[in-house]
């Protein structure tokens, strides 16, 4: 179940156990992958630096892979790692049989440009969907590995609403992360798609039309309730650590999404909360990904997840 019913509120789109059940689902068909051919999937995960925040997510992502069954191979580089060094790690792990999938945590140094080195990876191992080969099959063929995060929205979204042709569909924020391969993605299930960033006029009105919202600009709370069509389906991939106002903690910090949550509560038909929801299905998409690269380099289908 991935819906909890809140009265007369939204409802919760509840990602974290739609994640729970894709993983384990995940996690079977590893498991028949190694029975059946012997193969264990390999995920190698680059970090250069010690960004906390890129730690964390590295662990995380790591730990998820194990939990699954599959391989993780950890590449800790230290933060002042030429970008030769880098690439030549990446063309080490490219002609590695064991490493199906490869991911380099962004945000890279500012002295290694993050677009070559994307590329540089081979596009069958290149499980985040960052490459120009993958970005450009996601626009014009489909097919291809795609980026874990707009993936894991649109699960969500098949999900909640079905069919979802015709839905006029806004996504909030232009990265090559989320917010285009996200609008390509609604295109591939005919929507009437617009693109909406940092210069769009009257964001407001442009987003009182949107059947299907996809919040992802990283400004906390910027979407407020009076924004949202009555009944329209929320997605929320923003995550923002804000102070706690706790006069015991002043310290504290929170998360919040890029939706003013206990407004938009009130009008969406549907929503996602952050943390819990958007998150985990990034990560159960990674998984799904790193297993997909396994079973087409060794001329197999694709897996039933
Ligand atoms: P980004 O900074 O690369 O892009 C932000 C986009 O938002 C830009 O295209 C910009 O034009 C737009 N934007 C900024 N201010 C705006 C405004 N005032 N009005 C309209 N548009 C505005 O960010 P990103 O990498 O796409 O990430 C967006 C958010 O999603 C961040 O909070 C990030 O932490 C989060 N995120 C979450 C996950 C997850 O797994 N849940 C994954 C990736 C990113």
């Amino acid at each position: 179940m991935t819906e909890i019913n809140r009265g007369a509120s939204a409802k919760i789109i509840d990602g974290k156990s739609f994640a729970a059940g894709l993983r384990a689902r995940i996690g079977a068909e590893a498991a028949k992958l190694k029975a059946e051919h012997g193969l264990v999937a390999g995920l190698a995960v680059v970090l250069v630096g010690e960004d906390p925040a890129s730690q964390v997510y590295v662990r995380n992502k790591s730990k998820a892979i194990a939990e699954a069954g599959m391989q993780a191979f950890d590449r800790p580089l230290p933060a002042q790692t030429s970008e030769a060094d880098l690439l030549a790690l990446v063309g080490e792990l490219n002609a590695d049989p064991n490493v199906h999938g490869i991911l380099v945590q962004l945000p890279l140094p500012e002295h290694i440009s993050a677009h070559v080195v994307i590329d540089a990876i081979d596009p069958v191992k290149d499980v985040d969907g960052f490459h120009f080969i993958n970005t450009g099959k996601l626009w014009a063929a489909g097919g291809t590995l795609v980026p874990c995060t707009p993936q894991g929205c649109m699960m969500l979204l098949r999900d909640v609403l079905g069919d979802l042709k015709g839905k006029e569909a806004l996504v909030i924020g232009r990265s090559n992360i989320v917010g285009k391969p996200m609008a390509a993605l609604l295109l591939a299930e005919n929507c009437t798609v617009t693109m909406a960033h940092s210069r769009t006029n009257d964001l407001p009105a442009v987003a009182r039309r949107a059947d299907i919202l996809i919040a992802a600009t990283g400004r906390p709370e910027m979407v407020r309730g009076d924004w949202i069509k009555p009944g329209a389906t929320v997605i929320d991939v923003g995550i923002n650590r804000i102070p706690a106002l706790s006069d015991h903690h002043p310290r504290k910090m929170r998360l919040v999404g890029d939706v003013a949550f206990e407004e938009a509560v009130k009008v969406a038909g549907a929503i996602t909360p952050v943390p819990g929801s958007v998150g985990p299905m990034t990560i159960a998409c990674l998984l799904r990904n790193t297993l997909i690269a396994a079973c087409r380099q060794i001329g197999l289908g694709h897996p039933a997840v």
